[in-house]
């Protein structure tokens, strides 16, 4: 069990190992690639020196579908850099069992990390280099023989053709960002990994980061996401995890877990006082909410896909009862994410 043994020392940064090493950049397209891009269970981390016997991560178990865009979504210090940076081979982890691409971290590292590509949440760029050197320059640690590096369709698929020879120091934040991503590209990983792609950036900027990960993925690439903003989990992952405290609380398709959002209510205040129900309204499940002398309420409860609202409003109409206020209630993803949690937690609004 020495492979999977407790240790809490970060990893230190290594080069690349020499391409005799490497599993083969066209290899990962030339195998069968594996159903599951990335497969964790277990995992669990302790950081040293950590809050008491804290973990970072409690019992981890995820599986990102080849193909995915794949959103992990949780608070701050829920644990997502932590297990974004376990994979990267940044963090080590305390226990549990990880494999990236079929490959398991333990038993070949190397090969593991060179099937992703990760962009940190830091924007660590040495501002005295050209994109064009610098991804060379990256290409180089991993290894990438000159004639197989992409540099310019690289550039090109981020955005940057115009900037591959323009001093780092003079782009703009989202144009360092996405030159991140095109250093997480060069050695043509299948699985690429960004930690709040979109954090702190002008909702413009978001939609153009959005835009350039969409356009990956449509490429092929399984990409793996972490982010605190709902919306973004929302609109652009097929598949989301919440992570809350170290703890997966929910993993699956984004449209089964918007299906849990498919509840609405109604509630109309009307003027007059009710005892029962006037019989024409009584098909509608409404529930009748008398309201002390005043005026009572009728709630309606229903689910947007199935039932239309527009009966109901022909029929309070007809039964010519007088509508004081009407009002809607919807569950958002920030309800379940309170339900699964218990914390008002990841932030709805503008990054
Ligand atoms: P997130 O990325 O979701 O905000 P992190 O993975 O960064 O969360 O952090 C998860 C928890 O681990 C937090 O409680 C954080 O304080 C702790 N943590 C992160 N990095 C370290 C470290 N190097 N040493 C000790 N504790 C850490
Ligand atoms: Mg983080």
């Amino acid at each position: 069990m020495s492979s999977f043994s407790a240790d809490s020392r970060p990893a230190t940064r290594r080069p690349a190992p020499p391409a005799a090493e490497r599993p083969g950049f066209a290899g990962f397209g030339a195998v069968v690639p594996p159903a599951q891009a990335i497969a964790i269970s277990g995992l669990r981390k302790v950081y040293r020196g950590g809050a008491a016997a804290k973990p970072a991560l409690d019992a981890v178990d995820l599986v990102i579908p080849r193909g995915s865009l794949y959103g992990l979504l949780g608070p701050n210090g829920a644990g997502k850099s932590t297990l974004i940076n376990i994979l990267a081979g940044l963090v080590l982890k305390t226990a549990g069992r990880v494999s990236i691409w079929g490959i398991d971290i333990d038993a070949a590292p190397r090969q593991a990390r060179a099937a992703i590509g990760v962009v940190p949440q830091e924007l660590n760029i040495d501002p005295f280099f050209t994109p064009r050197e610098m991804l060379d320059m990256h290409a180089g640690f991993y290894g990438v023989p000159r004639g197989e590096r992409k540099t310019d369709e690289i550039l090109a698929a981020v955005g940057l053709a115009d900037k591959a020879n323009a001093y780092a120091r003079t782009l703009s934040g989202g144009m360092r960002r996405r030159l991140l991503v095109a250093k997480a590209l060069v050695h043509s990983p299948p699985v690429l990994v960004l930690d709040e792609p979109t954090a702190g950036v002008d909702v413009a900027l978001r939609r153009q980061l959005w835009s350039h990960v969409r356009a990956l993925s449509a490429a092929g690439t399984t990409i793996l996401l972490t982010t605190h903003y709902l919306e973004e989990a929302e609109e652009l992952c097929d598949h989301i995890a919440i992570i809350d405290r170290g703890k997966v609380v929910v993993a699956e398709r984004t449209e089964d877990l918007l299906r849990r959002l498919d509840d609405k209510s109604l509630t109309i205040t009307i003027a007059e006082r009710l005892s029962a129900l006037p019989e024409t309204l009584q098909g509608f499940h409404l529930e009748l909410v008398p309201h002390g002398g005043g005026p009572a309420r009728l709630v309606f409860r229903y689910r947007p896909s199935r039932t239309a609202r527009g009966d109901l409003r022909a029929e309070l109409q007809a039964s010519g009862l007088t509508i004081l206020d009407l009002a809607t209630e919807e569950a958002d993803l920030q309800d379940i994410f309170l339900q699964l949690t218990g914390t008002q937690a990841a932030a709805r609004g503008k990054p």
